[in-house]
């Protein structure tokens, strides 16, 4: 027994396995053995959506280059507001969008002004075109107008030096159009991964192929296909590799050199027909672990030349738990992503969920609000790992810790949002 494998006696009434090692140790070792990519390739903003910045962007210019209205109205001296009643100031021009007035404004002369405009010289406040009563050209305005208002100061969103935008951040919506307003038609990101993935087992067959005798769907290719699009990674699916020693070595050959990461699904327990730890073995370098959770005991991770690979159990929910808790971190971290760990919020939970001690459960919930507003979460029905449809109709993961024994209605539970995982 390794010294970080979980150090406790076990029993038949929970679920200690002294050779498994904690999940959050599962995923040290990963973080630990895999790098982040360093190739860049730049990109036109547009297509930046979602990938990942390479390098700080810092302000070359101010955002708004200058001193402009935030309404349409009229351009004035702040001396002009009368401290009681109404004043009387002249139109002495106009100032639109793109097109600034070329005339300085003089005290008791105002300027009409469009929202965007820069503000002409001698102004310093804007009079919004409603508080105003215009009668030929000539404006009164009355007292409720405060100094300054309505304008918006040169780069008081983005100004000169100011770090807009750092390496590491998987890019928005507001970071393209960030990109834009400084200008900047491309911008240096990382490479995206290539990731390989297939389903080994005979009873597999692939949608529109008849079901034969105990044969099944083959239903992990489409959920990782899935879970990997939404990371944006290039996708190579390889099919179903039956459960035979030479069709699983070509399939780890092909894919080795091929792909950032190979990812297959079924075959790593002890069972006869599970072949995947044997071709591993066999090809490259094997870390073959029992993660103490559930689902998901059996987790492979290892290298095959600059390949890394992850063997992932065969039942479908075990999949996605495996892939969300373990994969996607790696992914993420491999694309150069900065904070790749997933954000946990505490709740209580409306139902009594069963569990033994010694293992860290990933139950599947629905977060909801209750009829009195409040934020609760429930599990969604059978919790069995072939059950697919538990996570269907799931948003989060109801995470219990290891020492966990149950939870009995109203106890604090973990709770890690589906939402936060893509
Ligand atoms: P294994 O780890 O290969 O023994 O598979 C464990 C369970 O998951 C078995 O009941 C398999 O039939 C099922 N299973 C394996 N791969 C898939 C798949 N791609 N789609 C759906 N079920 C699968
Ligand atoms: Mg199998």
């Amino acid at each position: 027994m390794s010294e970080n494998n979980i150090n406790k006696d076990y029993s038949c009434m929970d679920d200690y396995d002294p050779n498994s090692i904690l999940p959050d140790e599962a995923l040290k070792r990963i973080f630990n053995t895999i790098s982040a990519t360093t190739e860049t390739e730049s990109i036109p903003i547009r297509e930046a959506l979602g990938r990942v910045l390479a390098l700080n962007i810092t302000s070359e210019i101010n955002v708004p280059s200058g001193r402009n209205s935030a309404m349409d109205g009229y351009a004035i001296n702040a001396a002009d507001i009368p401290t009681e009643g109404t004043h009387t100031l002249k139109i002495i021009g106009s100032s639109f969008a793109g097109k600034p007035s070329e005339i300085k404004l003089k005290k008791g002369g105002c300027i009409r002004i469009m929202t965007g405009a820069i503000l002409p010289d001698g102004s310093d406040t804007v009079v919004m075109q409603e508080l105003v009563e215009v009668s030929g050209d000539q404006i009164s305005i009355g007292i409720d107008t405060k100094p300054g208002s309505n304008v918006r100061e040169a780069g008081e969103d983005l100004g000169i030096g100011d770090l807009v935008l750092e390496k590491g951040m998987k890019l928005t919506p507001a970071d393209i159009g960030l990109l834009a307003s400084l200008g900047l038609a491309e911008v240096d990101v990382y490479r995206k991964l290539r990731v390989a993935f297939f389903s080994t087992g005979d009873e597999l067959r692939s949608v529109g192929e008849q079901l034969d005798n105990g044969a099944i769907y083959d239903s992990n290719r489409y959920t990782l296909y899935g879970m990997l699009s939404r990371l944006g990674v290039d996708i190579i699916d390889m099919g179903v590799v039956k459960d035979d020693q030479k069709l699983m070595d070509k399939a780890f050959l092909d894919a080795t050199g091929n792909s950032d990461i190979l990812i297959t699904s079924g075959g790593v327990s002890v069972g006869e027909a599970d072949y995947v730890k044997e071709t591993l073995l066999k090809h490259g370098e094997v870390d073959f672990w029992k993660v103490a959770m559930k689902p998901g005991r059996p987790l492979t991770f290892g290298k095959l030349e600059s390949t890394y690979f992850f063997g992932l159990p065969g039942n479908p929910v075990s999949v996605m738990v495996t892939f969300y808790q373990f994969v996607q971190p790696a992914l993420k971290k491999m694309a150069g992503e900065r904070s790749p760990t997933p954000v946990m919020i505490k709740v209580p939970c409306v139902s009594s969920l069963k569990k033994r001690p010694g293992r860290v459960e990933y139950q599947r919930g629905i977060l909801e609000h209750d009829k009195n507003g409040r934020m609760v979460v429930r599990k969604t029905g059978a919790q069995g790992s072939g059950i697919l449809r538990s996570m269907a109709d799931a948003n989060c993961f109801i995470v219990l810790p290891l020492e966990n024994n149950g939870v009995k209605p109203e106890d604090l539970v973990d709770v890690q949002l589906f939402h936060g995982l893509v």
